[in-house]
């Protein structure tokens, strides 16, 4: 490409509610443009890059022999309907209306489309395992789009869905789309690792996410150093601690703690570290309050605890009017220390070792000292409620967990026999006989993974692509000279020398000054720069420069073209 008949717009000034560096490099970059809150114009820039993501996906899900195929985005109401998710699926739904009052919603996913397609298509064993892909756009409304189209409303997912007999071909495609996700984030160059991931709404049993590391993800990850065990903290499993509860020493004694409303001031205020108090939460459980109790310096993981029996599948606080109703006191004063007979206590595994701990007094400005369970406080059972943290013990028994930072890019799920059974999908056995089938689905969300790039590759002076997902792999810098047009020439038989390698390359024949022209590809993130001008070509050399590196390279014609065949091979 020639960057004088191309659309390139870097910016200056960025919007201040661009948070991360992937979002402000994007912009400054000017590879997108926002229309409204969580939607995007991809310029030909941005595009250059989400199509090499795009081609990477389709080329890999090829090889595991998924066949591409494409679904409307435009959802009619009751296929929605069968499967019960037109209510289920919350606000995330956009639904429309046609003239003729029709109801639609445009597509988060399409677990319904494809499987009403399946059930149609798709009538003898003889035809499965069969997997289908396509690589479109999804709108989901979500509450707060932000850091650019890394959580957008408007964005590309390649989603794929695979359909079986058996549980075992199942499990065997799962391994495949496993290999073929761990085959595409290596080739594009990212730092990655795949976690064990919650299940939640969608259900099933087998659930892994890819996740890139970066510091500014959204998701925490927790690894051990003493196995490959890496999980979503959503889903890691904090293990019962390897002490006994110690029999009680102390009197229960009621302390006045005015305005200790905290943890943190109640153990100042008291001189009692929080790994020796106990925190109440009460939440809305299916027939009333339930109490969860955590250790002090520990965090409710509300995804486990939305899982509790007791509770309706989501795990939400009681508010401030019907705690004051049911204890008569205020959340900071919670305990259970006399919490009355009809709110089951559940009390997380390492609340449930301590003795001689320090609880909400359930009465406004105080707490209790020398607390201990049965003898003062009643508990209706013992879980694990809470998040795991760092130097907790791997729940594999191998080595010590730490958390990562990570962004989610891929999601793959054995769905099981959830969709197929809602909405009647079945094939006939090898004896004639209609049978429900399972299925699996697979995600990869394309454009995230753009966003997710620059996270890890980036710097003061912009973009620094993995080669892959480079817009150009290399670009031709010209500084022009008033003496005729040596370099240009020079420049333009590099460019077509290039180009006929196989090479995707930029040509920079602006006639911009060195600086501007350097800044500008330096922040698109070219991985490779040649500068060609007539005091190179007076010694027979061409400036080379690596993104990152600081110094230049002079080298000869034939060197350098060898270099970036083989950089780019
Ligand atoms: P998240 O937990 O980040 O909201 P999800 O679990 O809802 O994601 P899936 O339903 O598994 O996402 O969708 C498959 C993939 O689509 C995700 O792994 C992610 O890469 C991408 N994706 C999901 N939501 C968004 C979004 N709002 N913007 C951009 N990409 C998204
Ligand atoms: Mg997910």
């Amino acid at each position: 490409m020639r960057l004088s008949q191309f659309h390139l717009a870097t910016v200056k000034e960025i919007p201040a509610d661009a948070e991360v560096a992937s979002h402000r490099l994007m912009l400054r970059a000017g590879m997108l443009r926002k229309l409204a809150a969580g939607i995007y114009t991809w310029s030909p820039l941005g595009l250059r890059v989400l199509r090499k993501v795009e081609t990477v996906v389709r080329e890999e899900m090829n090889r595991a022999g998924a066949i591409e195929m494409l679904m409307p985005s435009i959802q009619p109401r009751e296929l929605w309907e069968e499967t019960g998710r037109w209510q289920q699926f919350g606000g995330q739904l956009l639904k429309i209306r046609d003239r003729k009052d029709q109801e639609y919603c445009y597509g988060p996913t399409h677990e319904e489309v494809i499987t009403d397609f399946a059930r149609s298509e798709l009538k003898s064993y003889k035809q499965l395992p069969v997997s289908f892909y396509q690589i479109q756009t999804k709108f989901r409304d979500e509450i707060r789009p932000r850091f650019g189209v890394m959580r957008a409303r408007e964005f590309l997912m390649k989603d794929a869905y695979s359909f079986h007999l058996s549980p075992e071909s199942l499990a065997a495609t799962y391994r495949v789309m496993f290999d073929a996700y761990s085959r595409i984030f290596t080739r594009l160059g990212l730092r990655f690792r795949a976690v064990q991931a919650d299940t939640g709404a969608i259900g099933g049993n087998a659930s892994h996410e890819f996740q890139v590391l970066a510091e500014s993800g959204e998701d925490a990850i927790a690894w051990s150093d003493g196995s490959d065990y890496a999980a979503n903290v959503e889903l890691a499993e904090a293990l019962a601690p390897a002490t006994q509860r110690p029999a009680s020493s102390a009197a229960l004694q009621r302390v006045d703690t005015p305005d200790c409303r905290t943890i943190e001031e109640v153990s100042a205020f008291l001189g009692v570290d929080a790994t020796r108090c106990v925190k109440t939460l009460l939440v809305r459980g299916k027939d009333g309050l339930v109490a969860l109790c955590l250790r002090g310096d520990h965090e409710i993981n509300e995804v486990k605890a939305s899982k509790l029996d007791e509770l309706p599948g989501v795990s939400e606080l009681a508010s401030e009017a019907e705690i004051l109703d049911a204890t008569g006191t205020r959340p900071g004063f919670l305990g259970p220390v006399g919490l009355p007979a009809s709110i089951p206590v559940i009390v997380d595994r390492s609340a449930a070792v301590l003795g001689d701990f320090v609880c909400g007094g359930n009465a406004e400005g105080s707490h209790y000292t020398g607390a201990n369970w049965e003898r003062d406080a009643q508990m209706t059972r013992i879980a694990d409620l809470r998040k795991v943290v760092d130097g907790d013990p791997s729940p594999d028994g191998q080595g010590t967990l730490h958390i990562a930072r990570g962004i989610e890019v891929g999601h793959v799920f054995q769905l099981g026999g959830k969709y197929a059974q809602a909405m009647g999908a079945t094939v006939l056995d090898e004896n004639g006989k209609a049978r429900s089938m399972l299925m699996g689905c697979y995600g990869i969300g394309i454009s995230r993974i753009v966003a997710a790039a620059i996270e890890q590759n980036h710097d003061e002076q912009g973009i620094a692509w993995p080669d892959p997902m480079a817009p150009w792999n290399v670009a031709i810098c010209v500084i022009n000279s008033r003496q005729g047009t040596r370099a240009q020439d020079a420049a333009l038989a590099l460019y077509d020398q290039l180009r006929e390698r196989g090479l995707d390359v930029l040509l920079d024949d602006r006639g911009l000054r060195p600086g501007p022209m350097f800044a500008d590809i330096e922040l698109i993130g070219i991985p490779h720069r040649v500068v060609v001008s007539d005091r190179g070509l007076d010694s027979g050399t061409y400036e080379y420069r690596r993104r990152g590196e600081s110094e230049n390279r002079s080298l000869s014609h034939d060197a350098l073209l060898e270099m970036l065949v083989a950089a780019n091979a």
